[in-house]
């Protein structure tokens, strides 16, 4: 089925799967609390502050998998700890590593046999991790592997933070010493349509007691869902913000981008800029390059004119083609001409290599393999 953004759709493109939903057993899943909130569990259990950090610790930091592995806790009080919250780990059902770069991808598990997918981009400097917000997207852009089957649930907090844990736990145990040190979430779903889950993930990702990513190093992307990005700029938060264009003209974007539809661009430019003013942080705009679609001249032209005056930064995205989706790369020579058009108005601009074309390393694909192999 190819997703369409149907009325509905586009009314519930997430908050509402999420809101209501009980944790497993009843009980808090441990790796979605912040440190606070840890340490309510150890006030009612009577127990000295000092162990809510040292709980906080094993979750994020050591990625203990069970309260038996917390050998610093008393065998007492890890059962007691046992009745008030749960440890669910992701469970990771395939890893495929590209055999022409450092990327390697992690297909998980969730408890209700939901698969996600997660993206290690290692680099000298810098070990990355493209993370996902949603089973599925409702957003459908057409080109995106994510949104062909729509939006299946949004995932929550602990869901999301557990890709950063259990890749961590995946790079010590193989030699790695280099933990994530960067995060993107670019993986499949859109996370401002699952606003609070997604912030308390990265709010957790970022902090001394969780992962402890400075907030530079984490980049939020979204397809241009205008009233949360208004939102966004209220949290006073430092991480970085990319927004999807594809497209400068409301007709190209609407034909890719269905949101589009409901927040043409000004409505979008309007919104980045109240960004960029509201919290002096510079967004980068993607540009995935479709072959015929947006890689024209005109388009390089009109790209020109809606982003010279702005204070931002633009990526080129190569196109990791989709099995089955009529979407192809242009090819480097015409990459290279689009980029110079780009730069010769006056654009700053950065263009992404392609990495695990192999593995199917773009948002929504492996799982999409995963789902056409078992169906
Ligand atoms: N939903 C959010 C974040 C996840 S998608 C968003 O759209 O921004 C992250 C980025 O990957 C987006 O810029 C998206 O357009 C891009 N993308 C999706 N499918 C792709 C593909 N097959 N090849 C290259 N980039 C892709
Ligand atoms: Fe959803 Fe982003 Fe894919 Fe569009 S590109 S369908 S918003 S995940």
């Amino acid at each position: 089925m190819t997703a369409q953004i149907t009325r509905e759709k586009v009314k519930n493109l997430g908050d509402r799967k999420t809101e209501g939903r009980k944790p497993v057993g009843g009980k808090p899943e441990l790796r979605g609390l912040t440190l606070p909130e840890i340490s309510g569990i150890v006030a009612e259990m009577n127990e000295p502050a000092y162990r809510a950090g040292q709980i906080a610790s094993w979750v994020y930091k050591k990625a203990a998998g069970s309260f038996d592995e917390m050998t610093n806790l008393s065998k007492s009080l890890r059962t007691e700890l046992a009745g008030r919250a749960s440890l669910n780990p992701l469970t990771l059902i395939r890893r495929s590593k590209s055999r022409h770069g450092p990327t390697t991808k992690y297909l998980f598990e969730l408890q209700d046999g939901q698969k996600v997918e997660t993206v290690l981009i290692g680099g000298s400097r810098r070990n990355t991790l493209c993370i996902s917000t949603q089973v599925g997207c409702a957003i459908g852009c057409r080109f995106c592997a994510s949104g062909l089957e729509g939006l299946v649930r949004n995932m929550t907090s602990a869901e999301i933070v557990d890709q950063v844990v259990q890749v961590n736990k995946q790079v010590m145990l193989s030699g790695d010493a280099r933990p994530i040190n960067n995060i993107v979430v670019m993986g499949m779903g859109e996370p401002l349509a699952n606003y609070r889950p997604a912030l308390r993930a990265v709010r957790i990702i970022n902090a001394d007691w969780g992962l402890g990513i400075g907030a530079r190093k984490i980049t939020l992307s979204t397809s241009g869902l205008v009233p949360k990005i208004y939102q966004l700029a209220e949290e006073k938060i430092q991480f970085e913000l990319s927004v999807s264009l594809h497209a400068a003209d409301d007709r190209t974007r609407t034909s890719i981008v269905p949101i589009n539809r409901r927040y043409p661009l000004k409505q979008l430019m309007k919104a980045c800029r109240h960004y960029t003013g509201a919290t002096d942080r510079i967004i980068t705009f993607e540009y995935v390059l479709l072959k015929g679609v947006n890689d024209r001249f005109q388009d390089a032209e009109n790209l020109v004119k809606l982003l010279k005056k702005d204070k931002c930064k633009l990526n080129l995205i190569p196109y990791n083609p989709v099995q089955g989706l009529p979407y192809e790369t242009p090819d480097e020579h015409r990459r290279t001409a689009f980029a110079d058009a780009l730069r010769a108005g006056g654009l700053q601009l950065t263009i992404r290599r392609e990495r695990g074309r192999d593995i199917d390393a773009a948002c929504g694909q492996l799982r999409l393999a995963e789902s056409r192999r078992s169906g």
